[in-house]
């Protein structure tokens, strides 16, 4: 059972415990655990316990910090500068930024995320980054220069992705929070796969500046944490507007944490006809109603929407992304950024470039680029960029029609429960499927969570499924509200 990360800042803030004790002991359960789940792809052993250390003495100085000594994993595509505070050059403590990419194997980043930086202002304790599909292009965490990470629930099989390490990270007990990123569901069904709670919150919600890019108008980061109250709690730390990126929002955020006590029922809750189709697994389908019966219970209504391009979000979305990527990722040239190939006498820059390119990048990532690349080039924008662009459009209407008729939404995370290691990987166009209940999300600009919602039997055994609400822009108020009376009436 995962540990509260409220409950861990209560008892630090009260000092029953100390974040040195927790950190040491987050450390030792991490080395006990990781070898099997390859969650974790580096820890900060020194780094954290002196973190820790400096917790403590402020809060025997009186600060009160509301994420006090809570030890925090992050995703390895979030920069973590060295630690300016630490004697010495701090160098030494600074962790790497590898996107799980060969390319950038060896990269140090030298500035820290806005949004770590606001976790550990808070309170927070680093204690390490976490695996993902390389640059963020995957739903299994299986497309890694360290290898896959396996699901808590069960080892022979995925955890999701990209966020599948700090999902796994969470679900074992391993932190009680964990950041991610959502492109396209990266956060929500690796959540799902985990049985953890993950937050995509509206675009431009929380500053993306030093997430590594991989679509920029569609990356966000978010939290994954035991319960709907913990990721509550960090979305209010997460959440200013930052001038380090431009599309960062300058909306007041409400105070969502402590928000969540006594949780107003949503009044009409919409369920998408497109969530009862035929490739949605048995044991989620029936995860689906039974969480649609305990909103009826509270007083909800329950209406059925449409959600008509469901379909054709995905063959969007995979353009989208792409096109995005191939530009974003052009900095990595072996030049400006990462590994640098060696180059034979004779040869030419061109050839740095494809070398170093052609060695640092994985096969998923190539063919993202190539994708991208075909898509935005002369002859074909019209036919593939341009339609995918019209296609978000009309996805981001259908949500605001749908949004006429309820307050929030209700659908599957993903189509089935987490799948057995290498079963997709054969097959990009099945693991892009997976994506079909979470990418219309990210292309629409919306904030979406995923509840766990209960445990399917499969295959000989017991995974868990969580089920995605979907709240217009910016109200993520009325979709923690709608999250935690699911969460309470699933456990009454
Ligand atoms: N699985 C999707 C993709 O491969 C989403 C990834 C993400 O959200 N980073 O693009």
């Amino acid at each position: 059972m995962t540990e509260s990360a409220r409950v861990i800042a209560a008892d630090v803030t009260a000092r029953r415990r100390s974040a040195v004790e927790i950190a040491r002991a987050t450390l030792a359960a991490i080395d006990t655990r990781n070898p099997t789940l390859n969650a974790f792809v580096e820890t900060f052993s020194e780094r954290t316990l002196a973190a820790a250390e400096i917790i403590d003495r402020r809060i025997a100085a009186g600060e009160s910090l509301p994420l006090a000594g809570v030890p925090v994993a992050l995703k390895d595509n979030l920069c973590l500068g060295p630690d300016l505070s630490t004697p010495g050059d701090g160098l030494g403590f600074g962790g790497r930024t590898t996107c799980a990419s060969r390319i950038l194997e060896h990269y140090r980043s030298p500035y820290t995320a806005t949004a770590v930086q606001r976790l550990i202002d808070a309170g927070a304790v680093i204690v390490g980054k976490t695996n993902l599909d390389e640059f963020g292009m995957g739903s299994s965490t299986e497309r890694s220069i360290f290898g896959p990470t396996r699901n808590p629930h069960d080892p022979t099989r995925v955890a999701g992705g990209s966020s599948g390490g700090s999902a796994a990270a969470v679900a074992a007990g391993l932190v009680p929070l964990a950041l991610g990123s959502d492109t396209g569901g990266s956060i929500r069904q690796p959540a799902s796969h985990c049985g953890v709670v993950g937050l995509k919150p509206t675009y431009g919600r929380v500053s993306r500046f030093g997430l590594v890019a991989y679509a920029s108008s569609l990356d966000q980061i978010g939290p994954l944490a035991a319960n709907v109250a913990d990721a509550a709690l960090a979305l209010d730390v997460l959440v200013a507007h930052d001038p380090l990126d431009a599309t960062s929002s300058t909306r007041v955020a409400p105070r969502w944490g402590t928000e969540l006590n006594s949780p107003a029922a949503p009044r009409r809750v919409g369920i998408p006809r497109q969530a009862r189709g035929p490739g949605v697994h048995p044991g989620v389908a029936a995860t689906l109603e039974r969480a649609l019966e305990r909103f009826r219970a509270v007083g909800a209504a329950i209406v059925e929407i449409d959600l008509p391009l469901t379909d054709h979000a995905i063959a969007a979305y995979y353009i989208i992304a792409t096109a995005e990527a191939s530009s974003n990722l052009a900095r990595f040239d072996g030049v400006r950024y990462g590994r640098r190939a060696a180059l034979a006498e004779g040869e030419s820059l061109l050839d740095l470039y494809c070398r170093s390119r052609g060695e640092g990048f994985g096969d998923e990532v190539k063919r993202r680029i190539l994708l991208g690349t075909h898509v935005l080039s002369a002859g074909y924008y019209d036919a593939y960029y341009a339609t995918a662009q019209k296609v978000r459009r009309r996805v981001h209407d259908d949500y605001a029609r749908a949004f006429m008729d309820c307050g929030v939404i209700l659908s599957p995370a993903a189509p089935a429960p987490a799948f057995r290691l290498g079963e997709k990987t054969a097959d990009p166009l099945a693991m892009y499927l997976e994506d079909v209940f979470t990418v219309g999300v990210n292309l629409a600009g919306l904030p979406a969570a995923v509840v766990p919602a209960g445990v399917v039997q499969a295959g000989g055994a017991s995974l868990p499924v969580g089920v995605q609400l979907i709240a217009p822009a910016f109200e993520e108020t009325r979709l923690l509200a709608a999250a935690a009376t699911l969460e309470q009436a699933l456990a009454a």
